[in-house]
């Protein structure tokens, strides 16, 4: 354990890990169910197009998030796409800018021009009276995004989607398993889309998801994700390659079965992680409430600067020269990157919220195979840094040689 300050790596002290820790590290589900189910795909030879191992996926997953149609998808970004070309949205959608970019470039990708709206401040969460604020002729769909698993205020939502007669999607990338007053997260809205990226609790190495109780709309993204096909294999239109492969469904089955366990450990690690921060004055874990399920997947701690006596950057710097590659997700927002930047440039100070807690949140190494003996010296390292901060402070500012390491949004 590091007792003072010259310990830190930062300051020429010896890594706490010897090899880094990422953020989120993939699950692995069962090796043996993986295997099988490859070993059977091989037997097969039935690589893709909707083989038996996507369609008892797409089964076994409407199932589990309690929605009618699961129709899974090359990724998550695809996903999002492809309900924007089900529905046919046109000119402007309304989605907040604290996501992953992916959330503004798929609608982008397509054609719409996406209009950022601020967040709420308790639930980083899209504010819906600022969403509404921003409603005008030209909009076509809501797109709200479940930050962390947390849920979006889907009644409010609903009823300003309903008023303005308004489509409403989620972008569910982090709210697998996660439920909302009563129900799990995938049927709310028009559509909700997943991302089963390698990074998320739930994943099929790369992979995604729409869902939704629409027959139709759910028939239509079906054909768009093969080619235009209509299953009878007459081109029907403009379609895409959206299909997930058989590989990547034995993955999601493998991952599926051992659900609880992974969910588990989330909230294990999650605990530890709630006790080792515990009492540290101005830095908070953000927290999930068990009442309405949640996956713990992300450990989001918010830094208090004028508490906590140094910056979110800094804190990043020190962690990060132990090898603990926390992340500054998602900052600075979607609305300050390319290519969105240079069309809102001063506009931009109308997301203040958006701003603040982009420049606050520290997201933590979690996920697959972290152990508490990992997760104590990280909190340890918060410990000794915070209580020592003007040390930190002063060395920072006297030791040019330290690199405070570059900041990046990148998952
Ligand atoms: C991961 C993620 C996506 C993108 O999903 P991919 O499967 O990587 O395309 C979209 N939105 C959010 C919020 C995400 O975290």
């Amino acid at each position: 354990m590091k007792k003072t300050v010259p310990d830190l790596a930062l300051f020429g002290g010896v890594p706490a890990f010897s090899q880094s820790l990422h953020v989120n590290r993939p699950n692995l589900g069962s090796r043996e169910v993986f295997l099988q189910c490859i070993g059977e795909m091989l037997d097969r030879r039935w690589f893709t197009n909707d083989g038996p191992l996507a369609v008892e996926l797409e089964t076994a997953l409407a199932e589990y998030l309690g929605v009618k149609h699961c129709v899974l998808t090359c990724n998550g970004t695809m996903a999002l796409q492809l309900v924007c070309r089900g529905l046919d949205l046109q000119g402007e959608i309304i989605v907040p800018a604290f996501t992953f970019i992916a959330t503004a470039h798929a609608p982008s990708w397509q054609g719409l021009k996406p209009v950022y709206c601020d967040i709420d401040r308790e639930t980083s969460n899209i504010d819906p009276e600022a969403c509404e604020a921003l409603i005008t002729e030209r909009t076509s769909a809501i797109i709200g995004v479940h930050l962390w698993g947390r849920p979006c205020d889907t009644e409010r939502l609903e009823a300003i989607a309903r008023r303005h007669s308004l489509h409403l999607l989620f972008d569910a990338a982090h709210a697998f398993a996660c439920g909302h007053r009563g129900r799990k997260i995938g049927g709310f809205g028009d559509a909700e889309i997943f991302s089963f990226h390698a990074t998320k609790l739930f994943h099929t190495m790369e992979g995604g998801a729409v869902t939704t109780n629409n027959d139709a709309l759910a028939e239509r993204i079906r054909r768009l994700r093969n080619f235009g096909f209509n299953p009878q294999g007459v081109m029907e239109g403009l379609g895409v390659n959206g299909k997930m492969s058989e590989a990547s469904a034995a993955m999601g089955l493998a991952n599926l079965g051992m659900i609880d366990r992974l969910l588990r450990e989330a909230k294990t690690n999650y605990q530890i992680y709630q006790d080792g921060l515990s009492g540290i004055p101005g830095l908070n874990l953000i927290i999930y409430d068990d009442a309405e399920g949640h996956n713990h997947h992300y450990v989001v701690v918010d830094i208090d600067e004028d508490r906590v006596g140094l910056s979110r950057d800094q804190l990043l710097a020190i962690l990060r020269a132990e090898n603990i590659l926390a992340r500054d997700y998602f900052y600075p927002g979607c609305h300050r990157m390319a290519p969105y930047d240079s069309a809102v440039q001063g506009d931009a100070s109308r997301l203040p919220v958006t701003d603040e807690l982009a420049s606050r949140v520290l997201v933590l190494p979690a996920g697959g195979a972290m152990s508490r003996e990992q997760i104590k010296p990280i909190c340890a390292i918060f410990r000794l840094a915070i209580a020592q901060s003007h040390t930190v402070r002063s060395m920072l500012s006297s030791n040019s040689g330290v690199v405070m390491d570059g900041c990046s949004s990148v998952i």
